[in-house]
């Protein structure tokens, strides 16, 4: 990953970055003056035997040019702040919406972890890019050219040993940056895989404690251990050297200075004023050279982290097949057809092969068979995230392809096997399918769905948090959850992909229940396991390896005793 794609994101901070150039340049002029003005007064008091009353401009001159830095170097870093947040906001929003774009089949394709990583982690990891690195490595430019360009006609010699002695800074940082680098990267790998390791013992503590292994397990934890500790140890080490070897390159060029400077102080051949305002610009031109080293390592980090991000803005969207067709009552009523659809992801693996099948406006129809079938990939062609290589999606007579999406997909409801909870009231997880409904009207959908009694049992009732990282509800709840955001958006087509997840009888009870009142007067697709599920079905069709092999009703197909009754009794009759 190139770093210009990183300087690309400073459009998005455009004017704070110019601000922070040009009061970098204000801090150069200010602190030009200020040595200048140092060395005026302390040769003006000790040389020149000047009075306090002739020196009260100078003192003043000075107070004001420090007080003029301090609320430049304020003002520097909430613009740099600013702009950081800006890039990171911006980013986000753009990642998300590319995200969105690219569609759920990328999303189950990637490791959800690491795109939660890249979306939240890398995101983050760019703050200390853009708020530290990058205004740092403008000022490294900008005050010591400054720097450079007054001191050039004052004295040679000491620019020239500015000169040379500038660009080993960022040098010797850089290297022993990488170094260190590598063995962070080795800190967070062991780091990884302890924490991984750990889960998986806390997962199966009761077992280890059966099979009394738990002391074994003890000791590759103390093992982990160590290797982190000295790692840990070792990066240590070398951020305190490069530390130390920092300090003191910056301390012997500037010694170099000075001793150059005294030399020649000692014969006369430099003006006692000169060689002090040259001296006391000396740490002033290695300071942001310096913070610059110190920063290297924050700037590696973020650019680390943009990798992923622009791997993922990058990953080209894939052409979606849409018209401007707006659906109508009268395109619904008519239906929906498969006409020898086959579908085939990346052009490789075949999920789908000469799929046909009609459902009239109402009827419900089941599609059951082994994981792998292709149930998922039906829904999917439907909800029009990926188009057939061959054969046809009508709608009524239209062609899917002919319409447009957003409107076609505001017909469905799709209630997913794991409804994703998020981090918020009950109210507001209900209403994520409509954002504007109101408290009545999520209660009615509660109610509905038969969780409303559950929900006022909550300690502070549709207000409570639930999702991640706060109090989470049974699989049951959840699915009944997910039930009521079906109800609050009522759109005419149900797509249901039912959870395998064996339930309590209460639960299964309650769901079934609202399962058939959702679905009253309305159009299914239900990818179906629970046998109450099934006997909502008007019919059903067997899947085996992306083919049609039997349909029929529930009575008529298990009397065939063909793929449908042995399917039921390989998951013992009960679930499928
Ligand atoms: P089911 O829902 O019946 O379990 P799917 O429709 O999910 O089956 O999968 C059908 C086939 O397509 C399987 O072989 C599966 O591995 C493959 N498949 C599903 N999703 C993807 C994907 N995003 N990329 C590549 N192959 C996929």
């Amino acid at each position: 990953m190139a770093p210009s794609s990183l300087l690309k994101l400073t459009k998005h901070m455009k004017k704070e970055f110019i601000l922070v150039i040009i009061i970098g340049t204000l801090t150069g002029i200010l602190i030009i003056f200020q040595a200048l003005t140092i060395a005026r007064i302390v040769d003006g008091s000790f040389l020149k035997g000047l009075g306090l009353a002739d020196l009260k401009p100078l003192f003043l001159g000075l107070l004001f040019i420090i007080l003029f830095r301090a609320g430049l170097f304020w003002l520097g870093e909430v613009l740099a702040h600013r702009g950081a947040t800006l890039v990171k906001e911006n980013l986000r929003k753009e990642l998300l919406k590319h995200l969105f774009a690219l569609g759920p089949i990328y999303g189950r394709s990637q490791d959800t972890g690491h795109l939660v990583n890249t979306l939240i982690e890398g995101v983050e990891a760019l703050e200390v890019y853009f708020s530290r690195y990058l205004p740092n490595l403008a000022l490294a430019a900008i005050i010591p050219i400054g720097i450079l360009l007054v001191a050039f006609p004052q004295d040679l010699l000491t620019s020239l040993i500015f000169l040379l002695t500038a660009p080993l800074i960022p040098l010797f940082m850089i290297l022993i940056g990488n170094l260190a680098d590598a063995r962070a990267n080795q800190q967070w790998y062991i780091l990884g895989r302890m924490s991984s390791h750990f889960l998986d013992v806390l997962d199966g503590l009761a077992t280890l404690k059966l099979l009394k292994q738990s002391a074994s397990q003890a000791q590759i934890m103390s093992r982990l251990s160590q290797e982190w500790q000295t790692t840990t140890m070792s990066v240590l080490r070398i951020a305190f050297l490069s530390a130390f070897f920092l300090e003191f390159f910056i301390t012997i060029s500037t010694a170099i200075v000075a001793v150059a400077l005294g030399l020649r102080l000692i014969y006369g051949k430099i003006a006692f004023e000169t060689a002090f305002f040259l001296l006391l610009l000396a740490p002033e031109y290695y300071t942001p050279l310096r913070t610059l080293g110190v920063n290297y390592h924050a700037g590696i980090t973020g650019i680390k982290a943009a990798t992923d991000i622009f791997e993922l803005l990058n990953t080209p969207i894939p052409p979606q097949q849409e018209g401007k067709k707006i659906v109508t009552p009268q395109i619904l009523a008519k239906g929906i057809a498969f006409t020898n659809v086959s579908f085939a992801y990346n052009n490789e693996t075949t999920a789908i092969k000469d799929v046909s099948f009609n459902i009239k406006p109402g009827e419900k129809l089941a599609i059951v068979g082994f994981s792998g079938a292709g149930k998922s990939t039906i829904l999917r062609l439907l909800m029009g995230f990926v188009t057939p290589q061959q054969g046809n999606i009508f709608i009524g007579d239209t062609p899917l392809t002919d319409l447009y999406m957003d409107n076609w997909r505001e017909q469905i409801v799709l209630v997913p096997q794991n409804p994703y909870l998020f981090y918020g009231s009950v109210k507001e997880n209900i209403a994520f399918s409509r954002p504007k409904a109101t408290l009545k009207e999520v209660k009615q959908a509660a109610r509905l769905a038969e969780i409303h009694s559950i929900i006022e049992t909550l300690p502070q009732g549709y207000d409570t948090i639930i999702g991640q990282g706060a109090r989470t509800l049974s699989s049951g709840q959840k699915q009944r959850l997910a039930l009521a955001r079906a109800f609050l958006v009522d759109s005419p087509l149900v797509l249901l992909d039912e959870a395998t997840t064996s339930l309590d009888p209460e639960n299964e009870q309650l769901i079934k229940l609202a399962l058939q009142r959702l679905l009253t007067n309305k159009t299914a697709i239900l990818v179906a396991h629970r046998l109450a599920t099934l006997e909502m079905a008007d019919k059903i069709i067997v899947m085996e390896k992306g083919q049609i092999v039997e349909l029929g009703t529930h009575k008529k197909l298990l009397e065939a005793k063909g793929s449908y009754y042995q399917l039921r009794q390989a998951y013992g009759g009960i679930t499928i």
